[in-house]
């Protein structure tokens, strides 16, 4: 029986792992101008870690996470996000110690037991940064740039910033009781979820995608109606630091995002060009987090981003039209008694840093100029008897088909003052 992955997952193929390393690498790149520091955490941990960091009434726990119990009776989950981790490493390690800020990204695969669809695995990678250690509005204000910076970088097109507060633990219980006492009545009309999370936890009716849950919510006063006056002093300076650096937003009275833990700050980055509005980050602010989680009291804020949909908005957009791994030279020995000296050559060039295919096989001129063409080659080298004899090689621009004779000994120099040269 032929074995396959699993459902939901997916291998990523040579021809795409380019896509993935430039991605990977700007991140790298643009998260290091703002001063992130990449933090690697196990892709398991105990499973009480995103009961509690999570929170019970998300879908998340309550119905997607892989879980099991390992040979020492354990429970343990697959990570199904990177914030929780990165905050138990974040107390467990003591980070908070030097005090001061603190700030971290992380990037690898997370696991949720969801129903495949177009773009949504089971095993998917994320990347997303966590900032610890102050309430400052120009935190939530940075973390919302470095996003949308990097999406610019990547060269990203059509993309909107939508924003909310959903309040403080003071402010936001007043609107939940707001909420809770205008729904209840209209309990009997709500979709099953939405019974069951308004007494849980009643703001996330907002984000029901159900169409007569949005009917019943509709005209619900929105959140900003009843934050505090810090509250609303935190969300002000916080729009007004985005409008300084020229980030444009759009006010989303209904955004509250999935997770129980976040406090006054969520955003999301969504792409609106290609009719569904998918959203490509999210993220928000954690003040109590840290201390749910057994550390000192530590404001944080924070955003992940999901990678394959970020790299198949991109390929829809054209961007990998160029990307190829093609090497720079091909090594062509045509006669089995210069096998091993094409060997050296190849190696040697490789020494020097230049990407060099070969056939590792003796056959005919034409099937290893074939090889060369398949893998798009620059130049070919080719090594014949007479030539080898008189100490020479050929070099071959295969977009021209232009041929020299050089020596042996200087063929690397001369294929390094070519490379990357115009035709
Ligand atoms: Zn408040
Ligand atoms: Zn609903």
């Amino acid at each position: 029986m032929k074995i396959t992955a699993p459902r939901g997952t997916f291998d990523i193929l040579p021809g795409d792992a380019l896509r993935w390393h430039w991605l990977e690498a700007a991140v790298r790149r643009v998260f290091g101008y703002y001063g992130y520091q990449e933090i690697r955490t196990p892709v398991f941990e105990h499973t009480e870690l995103f009961q509690r960091g999570i929170g019970e009434t998300t879908d998340i726990v309550e119905k997607e996470m892989y879980t099991f119990t390992d040979k020492g009776e354990r429970s343990l989950t697959l990570r199904p996000e990177g914030t929780a981790p990165v905050v138990r490493s974040y107390v467990e390690h003591k980070l908070y110690s030097k005090g001061g800020i603190t700030k971290l990204f992380y990037m690898g695969p997370m696991f949720r037991q969801e129903r495949p669809q177009a773009g949504r695995f089971r095993q998917f990678h994320q990347f997303g940064v966590e900032l610890f250690g102050t309430e400052s509005p120009l935190a939530d204000a940075e973390v919302i740039t470095v996003a949308v910076e990097l999406y610019k970088e990547l060269g990203l097109t059509g993309l909107e910033v939508l924003l909310n507060s959903i309040g403080c633990p003071a402010c936001r219980g007043e609107y939940q009781k707001a909420l809770l006492s205008r729904l209840t009545p209209l309990k009997e009309e709500l979709c099953a979820s939405c019974q069951q999370r308004l007494h849980k936890n009643p703001m996330r009716l907002l984000d029901c995608k159900n169409p007569r849950c949005r009917e019943l919510t509709e005209d619900v006063p929105p959140v900003t109606d009843y934050l505090c006056s810090s509250c609303r002093g935190h969300l002000e300076q916080t729009l007004s630091s985005l409008d300084g650096v020229g980030i444009g937003y759009r006010l989303e009275p209904r955004l509250v995002r999935g997770f129980d833990y976040y406090t006054r700050t969520v955003f999301e980055v969504i792409n609106t060009g290609l009719g569904a509005q998918n959203a490509v980050c999210g993220g928000g602010r954690y003040d109590h987090l840290v201390e749910e989680c057994g550390g000192p009291p530590t404001p944080g804020v924070g955003f992940a981003s999901g990678m394959e949909r970020l790299l198949l908005t991109l390929e829809q957009q054209g961007k990998f039209a160029g990307f190829s791994s093609a090497p720079q030279v091909f090594l062509i020995a045509l006669d089995e008694k210069l096998a091993a000296d094409g060997f050296a050559l190849a190696t040697g060039f490789r020494r020097e840093g230049i990407a060099t295919g070969s056939c590792l096989e003796v056959k005919s001129l034409k099937a290893q100029l074939r090889a060369a063409d398949k893998l798009q080659a620059e130049f070919v080298v080719i090594l014949g008897e007479d030539e080898w004899k008189d100490g020479q090689v050929s070099v071959r621009r295969m977009a021209d088909g232009k041929q020299w004779r050089v020596d042996r000994e200087e063929v690397r120099q001369f294929i390094k003052d070519l490379l990357g040269r115009e035709l």
